[in-house]
């Protein structure tokens, strides 16, 4: 067959491993899963009395346009409907982006490591990627600047960054926004914007309005906690969503992911709380890599990515066989290093006794 050439030597997504999975392969009567950044509180209560209760009719096909999420959001952003695009996962908007924008004989910039996707649909889609390498962790806006040239079609920075937790701040971003051509796309995706607590990360909404060649994505995967049900959306000028919508699956969310999404977004008390708890978990591991002089990203979402002075994939195998599954730095591009999602207190202090008796039997704490 005629594939794409590209599409031969592709692998697909490697998800952090499944729990069922683990628990067969070790005998493990209990896995707990901090390798995909989910919400550890789950979803809001009022989700759940919802999801109880409500007895929608499947059999129909969901409303493509989202007219009820869309006004939620709306309202909750004060932006104007016609600035909202809805994904399925805010995955699916990177591929939209990617498919409306990206060819072959155009590139693409962003940095490296950052959220796999990006690099993943474009060369589906054949377009050159230019990474650029974080700088201490952190995005590099002006070797950035450097990479675009007039081929260049979609500028990605993702903020706060996955893998590292880091943000560019509110000054960096106005500059970096000001000095990229007006005809290439900036995505800012803020999967996880409801984490961030830095005093120098702006209401980025401000800068949809002020250039119009800036989408902003967010989902409700991660602090929502309704990853499973893959509610994601972009917010930029009424111009760029219209060139964009012709791009979508007509029915890109169901019935049950609009209504439940918009019944998450009325409950922001949760959203507050959960918030809180995650800082107080990512103390935890601070004081853990401060006591251990472990070298650690500033984190400003619900993971953090610290060294472990090990080799990443023995550690991941190790902390697997105690019941806890994580992310190894080797698969990220960040060897040394492994990326855990911030648990619940008691979830964390378990994880790191195991990691302080992993550490120490690979001889890194003498
Ligand atoms: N962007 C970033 C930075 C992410 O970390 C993720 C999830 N891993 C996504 C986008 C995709 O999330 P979703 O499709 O669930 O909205």
């Amino acid at each position: 067959m005629k594939w794409k050439q590209q599409i031969n030597e592709m692998k697909a997504y490697q998800p952090g491993k499944p729990m069922d999975e683990v628990k067969k392969e070790f005998g493990l009567e209990e896995v707990v899963k901090l390798a995909s950044n989910e919400n550890p509180y789950g979803f809001s209560p009022k989700v759940k009395s919802f999801l109880a209760s409500d007895f929608s009719n499947h059999a129909i096909y969901p409303d493509g346009y989202a007219q009820d999420l869309r006004t939620a959001v709306a309202n909750h952003l004060n932006v104007r409907e016609s600035q909202l695009l809805f994904g399925n996962g805010s995955d699916d908007l990177i591929a939209i982006l990617t498919r409306a924008l990206l060819y072959s004989g155009v590139n693409t910039v962003m940095a490296t490591p950052s959220f796999s996707q990006y690099r993943h649909n474009a060369e589906i889609e054949g377009a050159e990627v230019r990474e650029v390498p974080l700088r201490d962790g952190k995005h590099d806006l002006a070797a950035m600047l450097e990479a675009i040239d007039e081929n260049t079609s979609v500028v990605w920075v993702c903020n706060p960054n996955n893998p590292t937790g880091t943000i560019v701040g509110d000054e960096e971003l106005q500059n970096f926004l000001k000095k990229v051509p007006a005809e290439v796309l900036v995505v800012l995706d803020e999967a996880y914007f409801e984490y961030v607590g830095s005093p120098v990360f702006k209401d980025t909404l401000s800068y949809v309005t002020e250039y119009p060649n800036v989408i902003i994505l967010r989902t409700f995967s991660k602090a929502y906690g309704l990853a499973s049900f893959r509610v994601g959306y972009g917010i930029a000028q009424e111009e760029v969503i219209a060139k964009l919508d012709p791009v979508r699956a007509p029915f890109n969310n169901t019935i049950l992911s609009q209504k439940v999404a918009a019944v998450a977004l009325a409950d922001q008390a949760f959203i507050d709380e959960c918030k809180e708890k995650n800082e107080t978990g990512k103390k935890q591991y601070v004081q853990f890599c401060e006591k251990h002089e472990l070298k650690y990203y500033p984190s400003e979402t619900n993971f953090i990515l610290f060294e472990v002075k090990a080799d990443s994939d023995v550690v991941f195998k190790e902390m697997m066989k105690r019941g806890f599954i994580i992310r190894s730095g080797n698969a990220l591009g960040v060897p040394g290093y492994i990326r855990v999602t911030i648990g619940t207190e008691e979830q964390n202090d378990k994880f790191l006794s195991l990691l302080e008796e992993v550490l120490t039997e690979q001889g890194v704490f003498a």
